[in-house]
């Protein structure tokens, strides 16, 4: 039976405390057992509203709040009134006073989510905003990782997130990605350390270790995340072009020989920028494993913010 309790918005990982994140990510392995899902979201209306390009997380959570059996409205922005000169804040008060039980937003603005909350009623959850934070995808990567190392996760009812001592390298264009954003809050609370490898002009200002070179560092790193270059937020290119930045950073099978290290990957993946076609077939690459948890993380994360106890 399900009841109602505290409402939460989810606009960056830092607002969830460690027991929060363990209820949420063991709930996603608890859903994924489940031949049939709970219809814990009946009778919820979901509105997606993403004013910023999606695949993965437009689909992702519009088919986690209909698998628990929320109805989902999605706005199409690029119908709405917004494209008229309605302001966010207007568009969000109207959209509030259809009485939504949730509005899941992306926007190409940082700030966007919480500029929303104050013409919200109803939990916020971020999809995404410019390049400061993607929390669900910072709690899928978290699960997809602990699973990996934690197999007995997927048989019990509760989850072990600790990973002590495992070694993540995230390689790409990090300063302007909010998937790396979201990750250094999130990761280094379970364990994890990091390094960023990057060319110069994509690392942001830092106190973890820092590398130019893949190479240099695989030999001490158990999990790679690789991130898109993101075109869309540069002002102006920096770099020489992508060709030349994958001669160094795109991960290949020759650099990653029979080492036992796992590959993730946000997606949409640059392919042979990021990380060569014939790695995708690997056993190591975990980027359909992330997807696939990103649903189930999505599902546990809007009952959270709704406050549905289980
Ligand atoms: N899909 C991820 C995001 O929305 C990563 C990317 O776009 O590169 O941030």
């Amino acid at each position: 039976m399900e009841t109602l309790g505290t409402m939460h918005h989810l606009i960056q990982t830092s607002m969830l405390n460690t027991q929060e994140i363990h209820t949420i990510l063991s709930r996603a392995n608890t859903l994924a057992k489940q031949n049939l899902y709970p219809q814990t979201l009946k009778n919820k209306t979901i509105i997606t509203a993403f004013f910023e390009n999606s695949t993965r997380t437009l689909s992702s959570f519009e088919i986690a709040a209909k698998n628990l059996g929320a109805k989902v409205i999605r706005l199409d922005v690029s119908r709405s009134s917004t494209s008229k000169g309605e302001t966010i804040a207007d568009t969000a008060a109207n959209l509030n006073a259809m009485h939504p039980d949730a509005i899941i937003i992306r926007h190409k603005n940082a700030g966007a989510p919480e500029h929303l909350a104050r013409f919200i009623t109803c939990p916020i959850i971020n999809g995404g905003d410019g390049a400061r934070a993607h929390p669900t995808q910072a709690l899928l990567d978290l699960l997809t990782i602990a699973n990996h190392y934690h197999q007995e996760n997927l048989n019990s009812s509760s989850i072990n997130l600790n990973l002590k001592g495992k070694r993540i390298g995230i390689i790409g264009d990090i300063k302007n990605s909010r998937v790396a954003n979201s990750n250094l809050e999130l990761l280094p609370r379970f364990g994890l350390n990091i390094t960023l490898i990057a060319p110069p002009h994509f690392l942001p200002k830092t106190n973890l270790p820092t590398s130019h070179s893949l190479k240099d560092c695989i030999d001490k790193l158990d999990i790679l995340m690789s991130l898109r270059t993101q075109t869309e937020r540069h002002s102006a290119q920096v770099y020489g072009s992508l060709k030349d930045y994958a001669k160094d950073f795109c991960i290949r099978k020759e650099m990653l020989k029979d080492r036992d290290i796992i590959l993730l990957h946000p997606g949409p993946v640059h392919h042979n920028i990021d990380l060569a076609d014939d790695l995708f077939l690997d056993n190591r690459c975990k980027i359909l494993n992330q997807v696939s948890n990103g649903v189930l993380v999505r599902m546990a994360v809007i009952e959270h913010c709704l406050g549905i106890k289980i």
